[in-house]
């Protein structure tokens, strides 16, 4: 395996390999050791571990994860670093690189895969671990949570801001769809933050690295997920109205006096904003709705 955790180091491959860093696929490579181990130590990696890697890049991460994991597959989307990643992973025997978009990935399949089914639905969980391309984090987060991926946790670097989001509360201006969808489906920390100087090229933000431990049940109990999620979409859909007018305009169906109707009987004044929901009142929402509407 090649050290590649150094500024000289990426620019060194890059040039032999004649690439450059692509912007427009999020590609800021970890250049600080330090950093990458205090990453993996909180997955808390043992021999007995499948890990998976969104976005493997020159295989920083990868490299330090395959000597603490029994295996390691990893997602690269970006073909030119293919070759790359055979060079710099060479020798390492435990891990797997594999050319696919990670938000078409379906993770359970391919660990299962992998390991003959070992791993995956129906067997073991794996973890994850994904220095994230920026623009898609939200996307990827969503994907990974709402195919409800059997995964016990993932340890992901996403931008300061972001991470306030996950775990931003009702009534905060970061709270929002995806805050929703991450506290219902996991318990988040943030662990610790991350200065843009231990990115090459760096970023114009910092970052910080977040805990994502999956709940054996989700954190409020829902009569059906998927209109669960859709009232969300629509109360955060126009944070500048009502919830009232908010629901009214979502295209959901009920007349506006049946909204009403909806939103009494679960005791919530018609005219907060959506942001101010707490998972719970969502959780009401859903079954009034379903008696009001279904
Ligand atoms: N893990 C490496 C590191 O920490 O140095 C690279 C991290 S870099 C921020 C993000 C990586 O994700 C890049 O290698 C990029 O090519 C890859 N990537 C971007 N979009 C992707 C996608 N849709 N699916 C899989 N990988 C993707």
């Amino acid at each position: 395996m090649i050290q590649v955790a150094s500024p000289a180091a990426v620019r060194s491959i890059m040039r032999r390999h004649n690439i450059s860093c692509r912007k427009s696929l999020g590609q800021n490579f970890l250049v600080d050791l330090n950093i990458i181990q205090k990453i993996l130590d909180s997955a808390e990696l043992t021999l007995d571990d499948l890990v998976l890697e969104i976005g493997p890049g020159l295989g920083a991460l990868t490299a330090q994860a395959a000597q603490s994991a029994g295996k390691v597959l990893a997602v690269e989307v970006d073909r030119g670093l293919l070759p790359v990643l055979a060079e710099t992973l060479e020798g390492a025997g435990n891990v797997e690189v594999i050319e696919g978009d990670a938000l078409k990935t379906d993770f359970d399949r391919l660990a299962g895969e992998k390991t003959g089914g070992l791993f995956g639905s129906g067997g073991k969980k794996y973890k994850l671990i994904a220095n994230l391309p920026y623009y898609i984090t939200s996307p990827l987060l969503m994907h990974l949570l709402m195919n409800r991926f059997n995964f016990s946790v993932a340890i992901v670097m996403v931008q300061r801001e972001v991470a306030e989001r996950l775990a931003a509360g009702p009534g905060a201006k970061q709270y929002g769809a995806l805050s929703v969808a991450v506290q219902y489906f996991t318990e988040s920390k943030i662990l610790f933050k991350v200065p843009r100087t231990v990115f090459f090229p760096a970023p114009e933000v910092d970052s910080a690295v977040v805990r994502l431990s999956q709940r054996a049940l989700p954190a409020v109990s829902v009569r059906d997920e998927k209109t669960f999620f859709k009232l969300v979409r629509a109360a955060f859909g126009r944070r500048r109205k009502t919830l009232l007018n908010s629901l009214d305009g979502s295209g959901l169906g009920p007349d506006k006096a049946t909204w009403l109707k909806v939103l009494q009987r679960c005791g919530i004044d018609a005219s907060r904003r959506g942001e101010t929901l707490a998972l719970a009142e969502f959780a009401c929402l859903t079954g009034a709705y379903l008696d009001f509407c279904a």
